[in-house]
């Protein structure tokens, strides 16, 4: 073994010697440089204790899962596994079964998406599909285009794998296309390269809006000039709750695109499929890259998925999923205006998010011990940027708690964010972002 070719310490010989690394971690010294720019996120490391029932998290972007018929869904299990398990329980192909390729090919209709089985790969979640396409892209130091704010997991995968990321601004209409064309512009000036734009079009992870009809071809026009890819993440898009899916930018440049999905937000998390669709050159790289990571995605979710397809009201329960999340919403902007009337945010017509900004002053990361403390969890903006900014901005999630709960939930994050308010007002900005969680009265959870 590696180790037992450098210099042991000597009264401990199965113990790498110390001065390598910490009493922590013995093997610091030895990662690659890569796994030093990983970070844990800045919700997971909330989830343990934001998950503890006394308080009410508007931090995950967890699904309604109760809203699901769980019993027939239990039965349909045990039917793939006594029937067919000893195709569900073996390993499968490395591309994704056939059958659901179609399948899916089928729900991306719905958004204008016309693609062969061929063309997909399914992958464990769209989060797999994030990767693979940061693994064959993306060399040290290469640059990807985002969003500002971007997903918190896309940020993951493209820190890890070294990337440079450059924010580009939002409106209500989403990315703004002048913006990008003059980001691109720069960055060619400057001798960088752009290897594709990341993008989330419909109901934003965290900023709610959705990218206009009118702007779709802009966008996908100026990344074509440029010669810039595009990578289309789209959990949210059959979400809406007033308006039926615009065209995906996938249906707008086949070439152009590299498009992902997901079963997560519309069906199920907990069986982690996603899919990709690429180009044809790329995709054949994209399965490569899936097959040295998993082998092959799982055969039980995957045929779970078909079943669920197949024999279940699907788009009834996206239907059904789309009202439980309306009225998550509607209160979670009620309770805002009634007892947050002091901050802004804008009104998502889909997806899981509010993007809140905070009154002149307060500091959404400095703040969030003592929210935790005061029993309510959110994410903080500075999750959503690379560089860390956004400490002005904080995201609130309606999916998972109950109109109830969302209200209870807001109802004491005004309470935290009233008390910063004063601190701020008799001390100043400074005052406020250097308090610590022990400043707040904390009955229940010291
Ligand atoms: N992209 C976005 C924008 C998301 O919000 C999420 C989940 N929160 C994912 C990708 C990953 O989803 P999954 O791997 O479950 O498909």
């Amino acid at each position: 073994m590696a180790w037992q070719t450098v210099r042991m310490n000597e009264s401990t010989p199965n113990v790498p010697p110390v001065t390598e690394g910490t009493r922590l971690d013995p093997w610091l010294n030895s990662y690659a440089a890569r796994a030093h720019r990983m970070r844990a996120s800045e919700i997971r490391a909330l989830f343990a204790v934001a998950s503890r029932p006394e308080v009410v998290s508007l931090a995950g972007g967890m699904p309604y899962i109760g809203g699901l018929p769980l019993g027939d869904i239990g039965e349909m299990m045990r039917r793939i596994v006594v029937e067919r398990g000893e195709v569900a329980l073996q390993y499968g192909s490395g591309q994704g079964d056939e059958y659901l390729r179609e399948q899916i090919t089928q729900v991306m209709a719905l958004e204008s998406i016309v693609a062969h089985p061929d063309d997909v790969v399914v992958t464990t979640g769209s989060q797999q599909g994030l990767d693979i396409v940061t693994n064959i892209f993306i060399d040290p130091g290469d640059v990807i285009v985002a969003e500002a704010p971007s997903y918190v997991g896309a940020l993951g995968v493209f820190r890890a794998r070294e990337a440079d990321v450059v924010h580009v601004p939002m409106d209500a209409d989403g990315l703004i296309p002048s913006a990008l064309e003059e980001t691109l512009v720069s960055l060619k000036a400057a001798g960088r390269r752009v290897k594709f734009l990341y993008t989330v079009p419909n109901y934003h992870n965290p900023a709610g809006v959705t990218l206009s009809a009118e702007r779709r071809p802009q966008i996908v026009e100026i990344c074509h000039r440029h010669g810039v890819l595009i990578l289309e993440d789209n959990p949210y898009g059959l979400l809406g709750f007033d308006r039926e899916p615009l065209p995906a930018l996938r249906s707008l440049s086949p070439e152009g695109v590299i498009y992902l999905g997901s079963f997560s937000k519309t069906f199920a998390p907990g069986y982690r499929v996603g899919w990709a669709v690429a180009p044809h050159a790329v995709r054949e790289k994209l399965i490569l890259a899936s097959e040295a990571a998993i082998l092959s995605p799982s055969n039980m979710s995957q045929m779970a998925i078909s079943a669920y397809l197949d024999h279940f009201d699907w788009q009834g329960q996206i239907k059904a999923f789309r009202e439980q999340y309306r009225e998550r919403r509607d209160a979670m902007i009620g309770a805002l205006q009634e007892y947050i009337p002091s901050a802004t945010w804008n009104v998502p017509d889909g997806g899981f998010y509010v993007w809140v900004k905070l009154p002149e002053g307060l500091d959404s990361k400095s703040m969030l011990p003592r929210a935790v403390t005061a029993r309510v969890a959110y994410v903080a903006g500075t999750a959503f940027f690379m560089d860390g900014s956004g400490a002005g901005h904080m995201r609130l999630s309606y999916c998972y708690p109950t109109p109830d709960r969302i209200r209870e939930g807001v109802k004491r994050l005004a309470t935290v964010v009233d008390a910063e308010l004063e601190t701020v007002r008799i001390f100043g900005a400074a005052a406020s972002a250097s308090q610590t969680a022990v400043d707040f009265p904390a009955p229940d959870l010291a």
